[in-house]
């Protein structure tokens, strides 16, 4: 993939500068609260960097799923309130995306100032990528900069359509998410490991297949553990096993085997009589997984294991939860594991929303190389597939 401008390569002074942010940011159900700001913090360099050169900031986003209408508690209010404290300057809101009321809003902005646009999925345009709605945004502007990294696999009117009225640019944010993913595909330090789990193999067999030639070991834990186990001849109880991928998960041990990569599966396990807050769990050795049983994450030796060889490692990326991790005492392989990566001196990327997730709610964040803001674009990417979002953005050749 060739790379991509970005705001540093376009003249941004007194310009009206339309930037499609990522702040769909979780909001408590009953207060409406905001209840984690990581969203917001992560487009801050693009923000600050566009006022500091004397910009005039659009900013664009969708929040939640209100599918073409309006849904109150869907504003965006919140979320300027809250940028407007990260950020220490006022941030205004008008109540639409488009129309003359917003581009009136848009024209009379003064160099520096921030507006931020209401709700981008209040209209049916903008997920079907309509052309109008499109060209309705991109009247509001001179330039786009496109720091939704989070939205980069879906083509829609704020991420691929506008990109076609304007000179489209990435802003800090995505472009750091290009070079920590690139980085892992194209040149990364040896050894280089990756740590998959989560519950589905069929959410991870792309990913795998697209980093066999780069990696030199695989850590297969989680519910996707369980397929492969099968195919390796255990049992593996009432755990899910994707019967249909079978043939692919064999298929990936044969092709692991003649590259030489370690693929390596748990040695034991903790297993449960049902996956909710008030099962017990049990540890077994992997052979010994009784048939009325769940297996809910992975054994302290398989822990140890792992561990051990994540330590020779300059490279570790990781995708998917050991084990189900929302319940406190399933959770053990995932946390341990994060704890490990915090503080190993290595390259540290995560790639998931799940993972990513819990590296946040740990707080440790800062101490991974880098922590993915998108959770499927990130998958979509290493997986060697396109991003629209990324596609439309000029070529730093041009
Ligand atoms: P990410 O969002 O990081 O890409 P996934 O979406 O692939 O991760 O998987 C996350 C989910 O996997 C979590 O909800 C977790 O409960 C589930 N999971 C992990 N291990 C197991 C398991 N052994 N059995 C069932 N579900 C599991
Ligand atoms: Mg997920």
């Amino acid at each position: 993939m060739a790379t991509k401008k970005t705001v540093r390569d376009i003249e941004v002074e007194g310009k009206r500068v339309l930037v499609r942010v990522d702040f769909n940011v979780p909001l408590d159900r009953t207060t409406g609260v905001i209840t984690d700001n990581s969203r917001i913090r992560a487009t801050l360099p693009t923000i600050k960097y566009l006022i500091d050169h004397k910009a005039r900031v659009i900013l664009c986003s969708h929040l939640g799923r209100p599918d073409g209408r309006v849904v109150e508690a869907l504003r965006m209010a919140p979320v300027a309130e809250q940028l407007s404290q990260l950020i220490n300057l006022p941030v205004s809101t008008v109540p639409d995306c488009i129309g003359p009321e917003v581009e009136r809003a848009a024209g009379s902005l003064n160099n520096g100032d921030i507006l931020l646009l209401e709700n981008l999925r209040f209209h049916t345009g903008e997920e079907a990528n309509d052309s109008s709605f499109a060209q309705a945004l991109a009247r509001l502007a001179d330039i786009y900069v496109d720091d939704a990294f989070g939205t980069a696999h879906r083509a829609h009117a704020s991420t691929v359509g506008v990109a076609k009225y304007l000179p489209a640019v990435a802003g800090f944010l995505m472009e750091k998410e290009l070079e920590a993913l690139s980085s892992i595909l194209t040149n990364p330090e040896h050894p280089f490991s990756a740590l998959l789990g989560g519950a589905k193999v069929s959410d991870k067999i792309d990913l795998m297949q697209n980093i066999f030639d780069e990696v030199d070991l695989l850590l297969v834990g989680g519910g996707m553990a369980a397929t492969f186990l099968k195919v390796q001849g255990y049992e593996v109880g009432l755990s899910l096993v994707e019967a249909d991928k079978q043939d692919l998960a064999h298929q990936i041990l044969k092709t692991a085997e003649k590259n030489g990569v370690s693929l390596l599966l748990p040695t034991d396990a903790m297993v449960s009589d049902s996956i909710s807050p008030q099962a017990a769990g049990e540890v077994v050795s992997i052979a010994d997984i009784p048939p009325n049983k769940y297996l809910a994450d992975i054994g302290p030796q398989t822990i140890e294991l792992f561990s051990q060889q994540i330590r020779q490692c300059r490279t570790v990326f990781w995708n998917g939860p050991m084990g189900v991790y929302e319940i406190p005492q399933f959770a053990r392989g995932t946390r341990v594991l994060v704890e490990l990566l915090a503080n190993l001196k290595a390259t540290t990327i995560i790639g998931g929303g799940s993972t990513a997730e819990i590296v946040e709610e740990m707080k440790l964040t800062d101490k991974m190389t880098h922590v993915s803001t998108g959770g499927g674009a990130s998958l979509r990417f290493l997986e060697g597939k396109s991003l629209p979002g990324v596609d439309v953005l000029l070529d730093k050749e041009q």
